[in-house]
Protein backbone atom coordinates (compact mmCIF):
# COMPACT_ATOMS: atom_id res chain seq x y z
CA UNK A 1 0.00 0.00 0.00
CA UNK A 2 1.09 3.57 -0.72
CA UNK A 3 1.47 6.00 2.05
CA UNK A 4 -1.55 8.66 2.21
CA UNK A 5 -2.65 10.83 4.49
CA UNK A 6 -5.82 10.99 6.73
CA UNK A 7 -8.08 13.66 8.05
CA UNK A 8 -11.85 13.50 9.17
CA UNK A 9 -14.34 15.72 8.34
CA UNK A 10 -16.30 16.37 10.82
CA UNK A 11 -19.06 18.67 8.95
CA UNK A 12 -19.50 18.97 4.50
CA UNK A 13 -18.05 22.44 4.81
CA UNK A 14 -14.99 20.65 6.23
CA UNK A 15 -15.06 17.67 3.54
CA UNK A 16 -15.85 19.86 0.36
CA UNK A 17 -13.02 21.90 1.55
CA UNK A 18 -10.63 18.73 1.34
CA UNK A 19 -12.22 16.86 -1.39
CA UNK A 20 -11.58 20.29 -3.33
CA UNK A 21 -8.21 20.37 -2.64
CA UNK A 22 -7.48 16.81 -4.18
CA UNK A 23 -8.85 14.37 -1.56
CA UNK A 24 -10.89 11.13 -1.54
CA UNK A 25 -13.93 10.71 0.34
CA UNK A 26 -14.20 7.46 2.24
CA UNK A 27 -16.64 5.79 4.70
CA UNK A 28 -16.93 2.06 4.78
CA UNK A 29 -14.24 1.69 3.18
CA UNK A 30 -14.88 -1.90 1.84
CA UNK A 31 -13.71 -1.35 -1.60
CA UNK A 32 -11.69 1.23 -1.54
CA UNK A 33 -9.32 -0.25 1.00
CA UNK A 34 -9.27 -3.56 -1.10
CA UNK A 35 -8.02 -1.26 -4.02
CA UNK A 36 -5.54 0.71 -1.99
CA UNK A 37 -3.78 -2.95 -0.95
CA UNK A 38 -3.58 -3.89 -4.08
CA UNK A 39 -2.20 -0.62 -5.71
CA UNK A 40 -4.47 -0.30 -7.74
CA UNK A 41 -5.72 2.93 -6.54
CA UNK A 42 -3.32 5.67 -4.42
CA UNK A 43 -4.88 8.19 -2.87
CA UNK A 44 -2.43 10.53 -1.67
CA UNK A 45 -5.22 11.80 1.18
CA UNK A 46 -8.52 10.66 2.31
CA UNK A 47 -11.01 12.70 3.78
CA UNK A 48 -13.64 10.24 6.43
CA UNK A 49 -16.89 11.38 5.63
CA UNK A 50 -18.48 8.90 7.75
CA UNK A 51 -19.22 11.21 10.84
CA UNK A 52 -21.21 13.57 8.28
CA UNK A 53 -25.35 13.91 9.04
CA UNK A 54 -26.03 11.75 6.10
CA UNK A 55 -27.77 8.42 7.42
CA UNK A 56 -31.18 9.21 7.54
CA UNK A 57 -34.24 7.15 5.27
CA UNK A 58 -37.03 9.76 4.33
CA UNK A 59 -40.60 8.77 2.80
CA UNK A 60 -40.96 12.09 0.49
CA UNK A 61 -44.65 13.87 1.16
CA UNK A 62 -45.13 12.73 -2.74
CA UNK A 63 -44.57 8.84 -1.41
CA UNK A 64 -41.16 8.51 -2.76
CA UNK A 65 -38.02 7.52 -0.74
CA UNK A 66 -34.93 9.63 0.03
CA UNK A 67 -31.92 7.69 1.00
CA UNK A 68 -28.89 9.49 2.72
CA UNK A 69 -25.62 8.37 1.00
CA UNK A 70 -23.88 7.17 4.42
CA UNK A 71 -27.44 4.62 4.98
CA UNK A 72 -25.58 1.16 5.62
CA UNK A 73 -26.24 -1.29 3.10
CA UNK A 74 -27.61 -3.54 6.22
CA UNK A 75 -29.88 -0.45 7.35
CA UNK A 76 -31.30 0.09 4.31
CA UNK A 77 -32.45 -3.14 3.31
CA UNK A 78 -34.07 -3.45 6.58
CA UNK A 79 -35.49 -0.05 7.01
CA UNK A 80 -39.61 -0.83 7.05
CA UNK A 81 -40.12 2.18 4.48
CA UNK A 82 -37.88 0.45 2.03
CA UNK A 83 -39.66 -3.00 2.53
CA UNK A 84 -42.54 -1.67 2.66
CA UNK A 85 -42.67 -0.02 -0.81
CA UNK A 86 -39.66 -1.22 -2.83
CA UNK A 87 -38.99 -4.65 -2.10
CA UNK A 88 -36.89 -4.49 -4.92
CA UNK A 89 -34.05 -2.50 -3.26
CA UNK A 90 -34.40 -4.17 0.03
CA UNK A 91 -33.99 -7.41 -1.96
CA UNK A 92 -31.25 -6.35 -4.33
CA UNK A 93 -29.23 -5.16 -0.85
CA UNK A 94 -29.63 -8.37 0.84
CA UNK A 95 -28.40 -10.68 -2.16
CA UNK A 96 -25.12 -8.16 -1.92
CA UNK A 97 -21.47 -9.19 -1.11
CA UNK A 98 -21.92 -10.52 2.93
CA UNK A 99 -23.56 -9.69 6.31
CA UNK A 100 -20.20 -7.70 7.35
CA UNK A 101 -19.90 -6.28 4.28
CA UNK A 102 -23.24 -4.70 4.18
CA UNK A 103 -22.97 -3.69 7.79
CA UNK A 104 -20.11 -1.71 6.75
CA UNK A 105 -20.63 -0.80 3.06
CA UNK A 106 -22.81 2.82 2.48
CA UNK A 107 -25.20 3.39 -0.05
CA UNK A 108 -23.25 5.82 -1.53
CA UNK A 109 -20.20 3.59 -1.57
CA UNK A 110 -21.90 0.98 -2.93
CA UNK A 111 -23.33 2.86 -6.29
CA UNK A 112 -19.44 4.04 -6.45
CA UNK A 113 -17.52 0.74 -6.26
CA UNK A 114 -15.52 0.26 -9.57
CA UNK A 115 -15.44 -2.74 -11.53
CA UNK A 116 -14.73 -6.29 -10.18
CA UNK A 117 -13.06 -7.39 -13.88
CA UNK A 118 -10.05 -9.27 -12.54
CA UNK A 119 -7.36 -7.55 -15.33
CA UNK A 120 -8.52 -4.17 -13.75
CA UNK A 121 -7.41 -5.72 -9.91
CA UNK A 122 -4.20 -7.08 -11.85
CA UNK A 123 -1.54 -3.93 -11.76
CA UNK A 124 0.57 -6.50 -14.40
CA UNK A 125 -2.13 -6.61 -16.34
CA UNK A 126 -3.04 -4.26 -19.37
CA UNK A 127 -6.21 -2.26 -18.67
CA UNK A 128 -7.92 0.72 -19.76
CA UNK A 129 -9.83 1.65 -16.70
CA UNK A 130 -6.56 1.39 -14.56
CA UNK A 131 -3.78 3.03 -17.09
CA UNK A 132 -5.94 4.40 -20.16
CA UNK A 133 -4.40 3.63 -23.33
CA UNK A 134 -2.46 0.63 -22.30
CA UNK A 135 -5.21 -1.81 -23.88
CA UNK A 136 -7.62 -4.29 -22.58
CA UNK A 137 -6.53 -8.06 -21.22
CA UNK A 138 -10.31 -9.01 -20.80
CA UNK A 139 -11.05 -8.49 -24.95
CA UNK A 140 -8.89 -11.42 -25.76
CA UNK A 141 -8.58 -13.00 -22.66
CA UNK A 142 -10.84 -14.56 -19.82
CA UNK A 143 -13.83 -12.65 -20.20
CA UNK A 144 -17.15 -15.10 -18.82
CA UNK A 145 -18.38 -12.73 -16.33
CA UNK A 146 -17.41 -9.51 -18.53
CA UNK A 147 -20.59 -7.49 -20.14
CA UNK A 148 -22.84 -7.86 -23.36
CA UNK A 149 -24.07 -4.76 -23.41
CA UNK A 150 -22.63 -1.10 -23.82
CA UNK A 151 -19.06 -2.15 -23.85
CA UNK A 152 -16.77 -0.36 -26.17
CA UNK A 153 -13.57 -1.32 -28.13
CA UNK A 154 -11.72 0.23 -24.84
CA UNK A 155 -13.37 -1.96 -21.80
CA UNK A 156 -16.09 -4.52 -21.45
CA UNK A 157 -16.41 -4.53 -17.62
CA UNK A 158 -19.56 -4.96 -15.65
CA UNK A 159 -21.10 -2.84 -13.11
CA UNK A 160 -20.59 -4.76 -10.01
CA UNK A 161 -23.87 -3.47 -8.05
CA UNK A 162 -26.93 -4.76 -7.26
CA UNK A 163 -28.79 -2.00 -5.94
CA UNK A 164 -28.07 -0.14 -8.78
CA UNK A 165 -29.89 -2.15 -11.19
CA UNK A 166 -32.89 -1.63 -8.73
CA UNK A 167 -32.49 2.17 -8.76
CA UNK A 168 -31.93 2.08 -12.51
CA UNK A 169 -34.81 0.46 -12.66
CA UNK A 170 -36.77 2.58 -10.80
CA UNK A 171 -34.88 5.83 -12.49
CA UNK A 172 -33.68 6.85 -8.95
CA UNK A 173 -31.36 10.52 -8.98
CA UNK A 174 -28.52 10.95 -6.88
CA UNK A 175 -28.07 14.64 -5.25
CA UNK A 176 -24.89 15.84 -5.12
CA UNK A 177 -23.49 18.72 -3.62
CA UNK A 178 -20.32 20.62 -4.47
CA UNK A 179 -18.59 23.16 -4.69
CA UNK A 180 -20.16 25.30 -7.16
CA UNK A 181 -23.72 23.87 -4.68
CA UNK A 182 -26.60 21.21 -5.58
CA UNK A 183 -27.46 19.57 -8.18
CA UNK A 184 -28.74 16.20 -9.25
CA UNK A 185 -28.58 13.75 -11.32
CA UNK A 186 -30.76 11.25 -13.10
CA UNK A 187 -29.65 7.58 -12.40
CA UNK A 188 -29.34 6.80 -16.12
CA UNK A 189 -26.69 9.53 -15.80
CA UNK A 190 -24.68 8.50 -13.19
CA UNK A 191 -23.07 6.07 -14.11
CA UNK A 192 -20.54 6.25 -17.24
CA UNK A 193 -20.66 3.85 -20.22
CA UNK A 194 -16.87 3.41 -21.05
CA UNK A 195 -16.25 4.26 -24.64
CA UNK A 196 -13.22 5.28 -25.40
CA UNK A 197 -12.82 6.71 -21.55
CA UNK A 198 -13.01 3.64 -19.27
CA UNK A 199 -11.55 5.54 -16.57
CA UNK A 200 -14.05 7.53 -16.17
CA UNK A 201 -17.09 5.97 -14.10
CA UNK A 202 -19.30 7.79 -12.65
CA UNK A 203 -20.79 12.04 -13.16
CA UNK A 204 -19.22 12.90 -10.52
CA UNK A 205 -16.79 16.12 -10.86
CA UNK A 206 -13.55 17.05 -8.38
CA UNK A 207 -14.65 17.28 -4.73
CA UNK A 208 -18.59 16.71 -4.85
CA UNK A 209 -20.23 14.40 -2.17
CA UNK A 210 -23.38 12.27 -3.06
CA UNK A 211 -25.98 13.17 -0.66
CA UNK A 212 -28.75 11.40 -1.07
CA UNK A 213 -30.34 8.83 -3.83
CA UNK A 214 -33.97 9.85 -4.80
CA UNK A 215 -36.78 7.15 -5.58
CA UNK A 216 -39.67 8.88 -6.86
CA UNK A 217 -42.62 8.29 -6.14
CA UNK A 218 -44.65 5.62 -8.36
CA UNK A 219 -48.52 4.35 -8.85
CA UNK A 220 -50.01 1.83 -6.19
CA UNK A 221 -50.00 -0.92 -5.78
CA UNK A 222 -46.51 -1.63 -6.98
CA UNK A 223 -45.29 -5.03 -6.99
CA UNK A 224 -41.34 -5.45 -7.16
CA UNK A 225 -38.14 -8.08 -6.81
CA UNK A 226 -35.05 -8.92 -7.71
CA UNK A 227 -33.40 -11.64 -8.94
CA UNK A 228 -29.62 -12.27 -8.90
CA UNK A 229 -28.03 -15.43 -11.12
CA UNK A 230 -24.83 -16.89 -10.11
CA UNK A 231 -22.21 -19.46 -9.48
CA UNK A 232 -22.86 -19.62 -6.33
CA UNK A 233 -25.88 -19.01 -3.60
CA UNK A 234 -24.09 -16.22 -2.02
CA UNK A 235 -21.32 -13.72 -1.70
CA UNK A 236 -20.96 -14.07 -5.15
CA UNK A 237 -21.37 -10.95 -8.40
CA UNK A 238 -24.31 -11.60 -10.45
CA UNK A 239 -23.79 -13.53 -13.84
CA UNK A 240 -27.56 -11.63 -14.79
CA UNK A 241 -30.02 -10.29 -12.54
CA UNK A 242 -33.41 -8.65 -12.41
CA UNK A 243 -34.85 -5.78 -11.27
CA UNK A 244 -39.03 -5.62 -11.89
CA UNK A 245 -41.68 -3.24 -10.86
CA UNK A 246 -44.96 -3.46 -11.68
CA UNK A 247 -48.04 -1.21 -11.03
CA UNK A 248 -50.89 -3.85 -12.37
CA UNK A 249 -54.73 -2.01 -11.83
CA UNK A 250 -57.86 -3.86 -13.20
CA UNK A 251 -55.83 -6.84 -14.62
CA UNK A 252 -53.77 -4.24 -16.91
CA UNK A 253 -49.86 -3.43 -16.59
CA UNK A 254 -50.11 0.40 -16.32
CA UNK A 255 -46.54 0.63 -15.30
CA UNK A 256 -43.22 -1.26 -16.27
CA UNK A 257 -39.89 -0.71 -14.77
CA UNK A 258 -37.31 -3.20 -15.68
CA UNK A 259 -33.54 -3.31 -15.72
CA UNK A 260 -31.01 -5.98 -15.35
CA UNK A 261 -27.47 -6.37 -13.85
CA UNK A 262 -24.15 -8.58 -14.56
CA UNK A 263 -25.13 -8.11 -17.85
CA UNK A 264 -24.13 -4.59 -19.02
CA UNK A 265 -21.04 -1.93 -18.21
CA UNK A 266 -23.68 -0.01 -16.22
CA UNK A 267 -26.46 -0.83 -14.70
CA UNK A 268 -28.76 -1.72 -17.82
CA UNK A 269 -32.53 -0.20 -17.49
CA UNK A 270 -34.84 -2.27 -20.49
CA UNK A 271 -37.03 0.23 -21.94
CA UNK A 272 -38.11 -2.40 -25.08
CA UNK A 273 -39.12 -4.73 -22.49
CA UNK A 274 -41.09 -1.99 -20.42
CA UNK A 275 -42.71 -1.19 -23.33
CA UNK A 276 -44.12 -4.26 -24.69
CA UNK A 277 -44.99 -4.60 -21.09
CA UNK A 278 -47.35 -1.26 -20.68
CA UNK A 279 -51.29 -2.16 -21.69
CA UNK A 280 -51.17 -5.68 -21.73
CA UNK A 281 -52.62 -8.17 -19.25
CA UNK A 282 -50.39 -10.74 -17.52
CA UNK A 283 -49.65 -13.51 -19.29
CA UNK A 284 -47.21 -16.05 -19.47
CA UNK A 285 -47.08 -15.65 -23.36
CA UNK A 286 -46.33 -11.93 -22.08
CA UNK A 287 -43.69 -12.33 -20.13
CA UNK A 288 -42.24 -14.87 -22.47
CA UNK A 289 -42.40 -12.08 -25.24
CA UNK A 290 -41.16 -9.09 -23.48
CA UNK A 291 -38.24 -11.03 -22.11
CA UNK A 292 -37.31 -11.62 -25.83
CA UNK A 293 -36.31 -7.83 -26.26
CA UNK A 294 -33.92 -7.75 -22.91
CA UNK A 295 -30.83 -9.08 -25.57
CA UNK A 296 -31.48 -6.22 -27.96
CA UNK A 297 -28.03 -5.31 -28.97
CA UNK A 298 -26.13 -7.49 -27.15
CA UNK A 299 -22.59 -8.22 -28.31
CA UNK A 300 -21.28 -11.50 -26.50
CA UNK A 301 -17.26 -12.24 -26.14
CA UNK A 302 -15.60 -15.37 -26.84
CA UNK A 303 -16.92 -16.71 -23.25
CA UNK A 304 -20.26 -15.12 -22.12
CA UNK A 305 -22.01 -16.06 -24.88
CA UNK A 306 -24.55 -17.76 -22.48
CA UNK A 307 -25.13 -14.78 -20.48
CA UNK A 308 -27.77 -13.73 -23.85
CA UNK A 309 -29.78 -16.77 -23.44
CA UNK A 310 -29.01 -16.53 -19.69
CA UNK A 311 -30.21 -12.76 -19.61
CA UNK A 312 -33.83 -13.79 -20.89
CA UNK A 313 -34.48 -16.39 -18.71
CA UNK A 314 -33.66 -14.50 -15.96
CA UNK A 315 -36.07 -11.30 -17.07
CA UNK A 316 -38.97 -13.76 -17.92
CA UNK A 317 -38.52 -15.41 -14.35
CA UNK A 318 -38.53 -12.66 -12.22
CA UNK A 319 -41.49 -10.81 -14.59
CA UNK A 320 -43.51 -14.15 -13.61
CA UNK A 321 -42.35 -13.79 -10.19
CA UNK A 322 -43.53 -10.02 -9.54
CA UNK A 323 -46.37 -10.08 -11.92
CA UNK A 324 -47.80 -13.38 -11.80
CA UNK A 325 -50.05 -15.25 -14.27
CA UNK A 326 -53.61 -15.37 -15.40
FE1 LIG B 1 -9.65 -3.04 -17.78
FE2 LIG B 1 -12.14 -2.82 -18.62
FE3 LIG B 1 -10.48 -4.31 -19.97
FE4 LIG B 1 -11.25 -5.09 -17.53
S1 LIG B 1 -12.55 -4.92 -19.31
S2 LIG B 1 -9.17 -5.13 -18.40
S3 LIG B 1 -11.51 -3.12 -16.52
S4 LIG B 1 -10.32 -2.10 -19.67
Amino acid sequence: MHPFAYTRASDTREALKAGRAGGRYIAGGTTLVDLMRETVERPGTLVDISGLPLRDILVTKEGGLRIGALVRMAEAAAHPAVRAAYPVVSRALELSASAQLRNMATIGGNIMQRTRCTYFRDVTADCNKREPGSGCAALHGVNRSHAILGTSDHCVATHPSDVAVAFAALEARVRLLGPDGEREVPFADFLLRPGSTPQREQAVRQGELITTIEIPALPRPLKSGYLKVRDRQSYEFALTSAAVALHIRGGVIREAKVAAGGVGTVPWKLPAVERHLIGERPSDALWTAAAEKATEGARPLRHNRFKVALLKRTVERQLRVVGGTK
